[in-house]
């Protein structure tokens, strides 16, 4: 015979024995009663109640009543460990009587097994102070007006371990004197880390560990929502990051963002929050409640530490950043409106050269819209056959004769009407759709320049102005090769204008690709020449025919002094390089007697004529004549 718990009893404890020992009833005790041969345990509830003769005073005999609880036992084992697998706890409070009831696994989870609370107060203890007036009122409010409540908590242990835990309750019975209440206590600690981990996984870049896209993104909301206003937001873009990933590999762009991410954050410091938002952009909300110069106190010491170079695998990099910034509320109220106003500053950073920052204004705004607007109509303008091209005459300055024509671009759009090349080109070349027109501008003056020979004009050429993104792709020398074989014209017939941005974006090829074109026998000249970076030591190892003197600097002739001095020394140059110069923008014939002056022989500009439909060009060549060199 076995006690409740497991262990042997004696026969002196045994409940008919106690009852006859003490003349007391000893009630529905558990007795577990074990059948040697039959190997099986049969658990029984005994009450035993003492008999007594009319007047003694200790007992004679005992009734004892048994009755097998063996199911109900087993039932309440299984009970008991499904609570502790589920770290489920349940309790229970008599109010009448104010006892608390909390099974093995509920003060388990409060760290309280060795010494039960026997009070609602002796539970409270244990629960966090922040969480206290909640679990009070909850309980009040059930007791009050019945129903139940369901809260997530957080329990602290006597030993300082602290733990989640979802406490549920409802009443049974109302009015204090004889309120119930019942419910259960789950440790949720382990849940609630998986989701925080969720949580804080899904904002955050594991590149870098700053906060991503999405978690920026929802601290921008939230700090919008809240009434502190002064958020700055500073849209941040490493300057030529893609070359050092194209040339370096990606595991050196990855050990690039983590270093310029390290930087940034010793930049940003206590000033704001860093994320990395895509690619080689961050982000950064920059608080500028207090000081408003704070976000371009900011940008200026991003700016400077980039200053340094990167290092990787021994070799030596530099990488600037381009800062735009947008500022709450004055540069947008939204997030949306936020983000892309600082991305607008950004990209105006970029355009004034990169390696600085800027702030937006409604200007940009404008522009931005402009620009969203002519990309979007560029890109189906050459299928509807929008463009078409105007020439120029260039004309030999003695005597007003036409040498050759350029041909200027000149695109209709049904939706924004007539754009000039200022207004189209350089968003051609950002989206890159600047290589198909551009293609097309080449086979269109071939087809032009052989009608015209066709027709017996003796035209020396047709120019035509190549943007540094089609000097960057490797079919040009065929595409051009394609046009003159398709139109049967030498290579002579055709002039390539280069501007000086194709020196500058420093292409490996670039002297490579220069021979090939040169090869072809075309006439190869750098156009806008001085407006640009002038890198003049690429005059000397080039192989090109010649330079368009910039109208900016024509402008002056000949009454501003420091405009004479530079075409002195461009005609100088070029003379002695042996390379041949043609005015741009000649409108007076002060300005024409003067490049005459300097040795120059050929010109275009609105003195002569400007640019001409077709037929109006073959028109003024006839009422002007032919020049014919000798
Ligand atoms: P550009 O190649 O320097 O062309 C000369 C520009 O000066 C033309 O402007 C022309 O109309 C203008 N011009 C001519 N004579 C005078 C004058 O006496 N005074 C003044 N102030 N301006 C004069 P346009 O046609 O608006 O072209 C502007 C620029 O667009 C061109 O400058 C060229 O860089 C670019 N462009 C034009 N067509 C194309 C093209 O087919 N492809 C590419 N990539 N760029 C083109
Ligand atoms: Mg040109
Ligand atoms: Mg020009």
């Amino acid at each position: 015979m076995i006690d409740h718990r497991g262990y042997p009893i004696g026969f002196r404890d045994m409940p008919p024995m106690r009852a006859l020992a003490t003349g007391k009833i000893v009630e529905s005790t558990l007795l577990g009663l074990y059948h040697h041969r039959r190997k099986q345990l049969t658990w029984v509830s005994a009450t035993s109640v003492p008999q007594f003769r009319p007047g003694a005073d200790r007992p004679h005999q005992v009734i004892s009543l048994f009755s097998d609880v063996t199911e109900l036992k087993r039932d309440s084992a299984l009970f008991l460990r499904a609570q502790a697998l589920a770290r489920v706890g349940g309790w229970e409070w008599d109010g009448g009587r104010h006892r608390l009831y909390l099974t093995d696994e509920a003060l388990r989870i409060i760290g309280r097994r060795d010494d039960p609370p026997r009070t609602l107060a002796g539970v409270l203890a244990q629960v966090a102070p922040s969480d206290r007036p909640q679990v009070e009122d909850a309980i009040e409010s059930v007791i009050r007006d019945g129903g139940a409540f369901d809260l997530e908590i957080q329990v602290v242990r006597p030993d300082g371990e602290s733990h989640w835990a979802r406490l549920i309750g409802q009443a049974e019975g109302r009015a204090p004197m004889n309120a119930r209440l019942t419910g259960t206590l789950q440790d949720i600690t382990q849940r609630r880390q998986i989701e925080e981990a969720l949580r804080s996984q899904a904002r955050t870049d594991p590149l870098t560990g700053l906060f991503n896209r999405d978690g920026i993104l929802s601290e921008l909301e939230r700090r919008l929502g809240s009434d502190h206003p002064g958020t700055t937001v500073v849209y941040i873009d490493l300057d030529r990051f893609k070359l050092v990933n194209d040339l370096l590999g990606h595991s050196a762009g990855d050990h690039l963002l983590v270093n310029a991410a390290r930087r940034l954050e010793r930049c940003v410091g206590e000033s704001g929050v860093l994320a990395r938002f895509g690619g080689d952009e961050f982000l950064v909300l920059a608080d500028t409640e207090h000081d408003p110069g704070e976000a371009e106190a900011l940008a200026e010491r991003i700016t400077r530490a980039f200053g340094d170079s990167f290092r990787y695998a021994g070799e030596e990099f530099t990488i600037t950043t381009s800062v735009g910034l947008a500022r709450h509320p004055e540069h947008g109220k939204s997030v949306q409106q936020l983000v892309n106003n600082a991305d607008a500053a950004m990209y105006d950073a970029k355009r004034r050269g990169r390696n600085n920052w800027q702030v937006f204004t409604p200007e940009l705004a404008r522009q931005q819209h402009d620009r969203v607007q002519v990309e979007a109509q560029l890109r189906r303008a050459l299928d509807n056959e929008e463009f078409r091209l105007v020439y120029q005459p260039l004309v030999a300055l003695a005597d007003g004769k036409v040498r050759s024509a350029e041909a200027l671009i000149r695109w209709r759009s049904p939706v924004l009407g007539e754009m000039r090349p200022d207004h189209f080109i350089s968003h051609a070349e950002t989206t890159g759709d600047i290589v198909r027109i551009g293609a097309w501008v080449i086979e269109a003056a071939c087809k032009q320049m052989a009608a015209w020979r066709a027709e017996g004009f003796a035209l020396e050429r047709v120019a035509v102005n190549i943007s540094y993104r089609q000097f960057l792709t490797e079919d040009l020398p065929q595409i051009i090769s394609d046009a003159l074989n398709e139109y049967g014209l030498p290579g002579s017939a055709l002039e390539l204008e280069f501007t000086e941005r194709v020196l500058i974006e420093d292409a490996p090829d670039t002297l490579h690709t220069f021979e090939t074109l040169r090869g072809l026998g075309v006439v190869l000249t750098i156009d806008d020449f001085g407006e640009g970076y002038s890198a003049l030591n690429y005059l000397r190892r080039l192989p090109i025919h010649g330079l368009k003197l910039s109208h900016s600097f024509l402008q002056g002739v000949p009454g501003n002094e420091s405009d004479v001095a530079i075409c002195q020394a461009v005609a100088g140059i070029a003379r002695s390089l042996g390379l041949d110069v043609v005015a741009e923008g000649v409108e007076s014939p002060a300005q024409r007697d003067f490049l005459l002056g300097l040795g120059i022989r050929t010109g275009q500009g609105f003195l002569f004529s400007q640019a001409l439909e077709p037929d109006n060009f073959t028109a003024f060549l006839r009422q002007t004549g032919l020049h014919t060199p000798q």
